[in-house]
């Protein structure tokens, strides 16, 4: 990089942080979006007097309320719920509602954006958003949580639509409470829309929505792979987390003749050392996904299974980690662990799992390495296959989805591969920055002064 260019990074993102003091990760998300771009911005002189890159990190809206519910004691309770709109220049704002009691401004800046890069790269027409609100679901009664989607919903549906806003699963947030979210938006609108995706099937919801994203972090981990001469078969896969992107991932990686090794939650992890069985996958999924239970007990009647209470998955041996968590669980010192272990390949099923020393360790060697904007584009991806669904009121068999997003996830590998290529290596997070930047600069500017 040139001394030039370096200088425009630090200034731009002086400029950044001062006009959004203390919010890290959206400093992390857009620092390392911005290291892979200005050389491009700086040779564009239309984007440059468009301000395009201060208009890309500079959501259209955020919406801040107050979420008032009854607890099941009859005292009322008070929480925040944001919804942040980030770009709508590529089609209307989707990304995912995520309910923990880490969310905040910035935890929803960082998605918001990355989500918007995400969404460009499926070549879906979708804009970004993200929203969310800072409960703990894990404290709530299934009637508490029934209210608080219904209270939550009585202020934001009047700001999603079908051809606005439509919002997702995330974090915390899955089939169920969309049901209770969608239920509450049909009681106020008397409008049946697609104004929300990840819709139980019965309802609007598409085939395969809740395995896509996990699925296909797997078809890219493949695509990655082969373009490498390398395969699936027998590498061991460490995953991290244990609900809906890591049970499937880990799932379609079992199917696809690969070894999954662990799995986790924020209490310590479970190691199968010669590969979960598909019966013992199957335990974990009722455990997690049924019961809502803890992954240790996954261990407590199973002698082939160990578990390490404190502890994440990233000490085992293993040929490729999947952290499918969330953001910043994977740091420095667990990349050099990986990496001393002789990992091959680090593929993000969450958003932004890499701190940004464990990134740059990863960069550094000839280590194939998948950003979470393409490697788990796959659930919006189907998102955006509901979208049309609902709008066209068809709905396709789960084989028809599930071809479409094969190619997707191959056509996004392409785009990464084509803007990512540095002689025969592949910088994967250059590759999907560019490619994404590219086409919602390219949008922001046409749209001229707005
Ligand atoms: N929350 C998911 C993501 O991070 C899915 C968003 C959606 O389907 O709109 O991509």
């Amino acid at each position: 990089m040139s001394n030039a260019t370096e200088k425009s990074i630090e200034r731009f993102m002086k400029a950044l942080r001062t006009r959004n003091p203390h919010q890290q990760q959206f400093h992390q998300a857009v620092h390392e979006v911005v290291c892979s771009t200005m050389p491009l911005y700086l040779d564009n002189r239309a984007w440059r007097d468009a301000a395009v890159l201060e208009r890309m990190t500079e959501p259209d809206r955020i919406l801040g309320f107050r979420v008032t519910w009854e607890a099941d004691d009859g005292c009322l309770r008070v929480n925040r719920a944001w919804r942040v709109q980030f770009s709508h220049a590529l089609g209307p704002y989707k990304g995912g509602l995520r309910f923990s009691p880490h969310v905040d401004t910035d935890v929803l800046k960082f998605l918001g954006f990355e989500q918007t890069l995400k969404n460009a790269l499926t070549g879906l027409p979708m804009g970004g958003a993200k929203g969310g609100a800072d409960v703990d679901p894990k404290t709530l009664s299934e009637r508490e949580l029934m209210r608080f989607c219904q209270s939550l919903m009585a202020e934001l549906h009047r700001h999603i639509g079908p051809d606005t806003d439509v919002p997702a699963g995330d974090i915390g947030v899955g089939e169920r409470e969309i049901s209770w979210l969608f239920g509450q938006y049909l009681r106020l609108r008397n409008v049946w829309a697609g104004v929300l995706t990840g819709k139980h099937c019965s309802f609007g919801g598409s085939a395969g929505r809740s395995e896509a994203t996990g699925h296909g972090c797997v078809y890219f981990l493949r695509q990655m792979l082969e373009h490498a001469g390398e395969g699936l078969e027998d590498k061991r896969i460490a995953v991290s987390g244990s609900g809906n992107v890591s049970l499937h991932a880990a799932g379609k990686a079992l199917g696809q003749g690969a070894r999954v090794v662990t799995l986790s939650d924020s209490d310590g992890f479970v190691h199968a050392p010669d590969g979960f069985s598909d019966e013992q996958l199957e335990a974990a999924r009722a455990l997690k996904l049924d019961r809502r239970g803890r992954i240790g007990e996954l261990a407590e009647d199973d002698d082939g299974l160990e578990y390490h209470a404190g502890k994440k998955p990233w000490g085992v041996d293993c040929d490729v980690a999947l952290p499918c968590a969330t953001q910043n669980e994977l740091d420095e010192e667990d990349a050099a662990t990986l990496l001393d272990n002789g990992v091959v390949a680090v593929c993000e099923g969450a958003n932004m799992p890499l701190t940004a020393g464990a990134a740059g360790r990863v960069r550094e060697r000839e280590v194939l390495y998948a950003p979470g904007k393409a490697a788990n584009a796959g659930g919006v991806t189907v998102s955006g296959l509901e979208q049309s669904q609902n709008a066209t009121r068809v709905s396709w068999s789960r084989d028809e989805v599930d071809t479409r997003l094969q190619e997707i996830m191959r056509d996004l590998h392409e785009k990464c591969v084509e803007h990512g290529s540095n002689g025969d290596r592949v910088d994967y997070v250059h590759g999907a920055n560019r490619a994404s930047f590219i086409k919602v600069a390219d949008a922001t500017l046409a749209y001229g002064a707005v």
